[in-house]
């Protein structure tokens, strides 16, 4: 493929690149403190303004949105079983068998998409530590069920919040909820530092075993809490952070176009869209939409990548199809799951390739209609 096709490509995602020189502006800070790493004065102040912005009351900036699943799972799954979601990205399940956890997936809402709250309870044995669940596409798990269940058999409660930048539930911050929080700012993520991650926590003593174990275990200088990883995120992936961030409801409003242009222009008749939860202010940060089989799916795939289009098929295969997990046949997600393709959405995406899209997704699903 030539670089100028490579160009015209409208990928399910393009990243959000802030101007070079506020970006410069934020390097020069580097070069002027003469540091890079060990949480330095740029990684201080994201963390501020990522306090400020989300209104959450912590948050610790880690170095990608995976090592704090990792972190949480080692203070709460004690090598236990963790309930969790099948339709996620792979790292959701990957880190509980990395932290020798053993996943129990339960399946997911027909609609929301989200871990089907009602079958959790059937899932829970005594040997149950915690509940690691998606707020997938940024739709919010029903927090408030999952919160009653894991009180009344005390369990812990990890959100994967990775799609999650700017969300609110019940007009709060979206990672309030749960004992741990997390996110990614990976570069396809909605507010990216190249690579990044954050963990959010209300309590303040579980805050503090947190950070202990994303540097190493250091209390101090020459003493360890305990064991201990290094996810600490440096000065240069703040620097993104920062130029980025100012950006940032700017980016949410040019996807807001998009999806409102998909909402309104996409015909319903043969597709789903996602239901978002009551009570949710979204994110607009991914476009999946449902078809009836995987047959149609597959044939509106190659029309589209026919076009130089290239949606993505998240979130399949579906976690419970890992080879290094327990088979589970689950019902709702192996039947939704071949069936989801993600739009392009991006900031940028022109109204004329939109136009393209939505036409050729139309015309096809007419066309090949049972
Ligand atoms: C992106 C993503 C992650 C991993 O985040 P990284 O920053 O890439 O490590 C975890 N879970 C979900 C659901 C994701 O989409």
């Amino acid at each position: 493929m030539t670089n100028k096709q490579a160009t015209n490509q409208l990928t399910v995602t393009k990243t959000f690149f802030p101007p070079i020189e506020e970006y410069q502006t934020q390097i020069q800070r580097i070069w002027d403190n003469q540091w890079l790493t060990n949480r330095g004065a740029l990684v201080l102040e994201l963390e501020e303004k990522l306090k400020k912005h989300l209104a959450v009351p912590n948050v610790l900036a880690m170095t990608n949105g995976t090592l704090p699943i990792q972190i949480a799972l080692k203070l709460f799954g004690k090598g236990g079983e963790v309930i969790t979601t099948p339709f996620s990205y792979v790292a959701t399940t990957s880190s509980i068998v990395w932290e020798n956890c053993t996943p129990v997936f339960v399946d997911i809402h027909p609609e929301y998409l989200t871990i089907d709250e009602t079958q959790i309870e059937a899932a829970i044995t005594p040997n149950t530590i915690a509940i690691l669940a998606t707020h997938v596409y940024g739709n919010p798990c029903n927090v408030e069920v999952i919160e009653q269940i894991a009180a009344k058999h005390r369990l812990k409660v990890i959100y994967d919040a990775a799609h999650c930048f700017g969300v609110t539930y019940n007009n709060q911050s979206i990672f309030n909820y749960g004992d741990v929080s997390t996110c990614s700012f990976h570069a396809t993520k909605l507010f990216h530092c190249g690579e990044g991650g954050a963990i959010f926590c209300q309590n303040e003593a579980t805050m503090k075993e947190l950070f202990f174990l994303h540097n190493f275990g250091h209390n101090g200088p020459l003493d360890f809490y305990g064991v201990g990883i290094n996810a600490k995120m440096s000065e240069l992936q703040a620097a993104m952070g920062l130029a980025v961030l100012p950006h940032i409801d700017f980016i949410i409003a040019e996807r807001k176009k998009v999806v409102d242009y998909y909402n309104t222009q996409l015909n319903f008749t043969q597709l789903k869209k996602l239901k978002i939860r009551e009570n949710t202010q979204w994110n607009y940060s991914y476009y999946p939409i449902i078809f009836e089989n995987e047959a149609q799916l597959l044939v509106v795939q190659q029309v589209l990548n026919d076009n130089n289009i290239i949606p993505r098929r998240y979130f399949y295969p579906s976690l419970n199809n890992l080879p290094y997990v327990t088979k589970a046949a689950m019902s709702v997600t192996d039947s939704i799951a071949p069936c989801v393709l993600c739009l392009p959405l991006y900031v940028g995406l022109a109204e004329s390739d939109l136009e393209r899209i939505v036409r050729l997704i139309n015309t096809v699903i007419t066309s090949v209609a049972k």
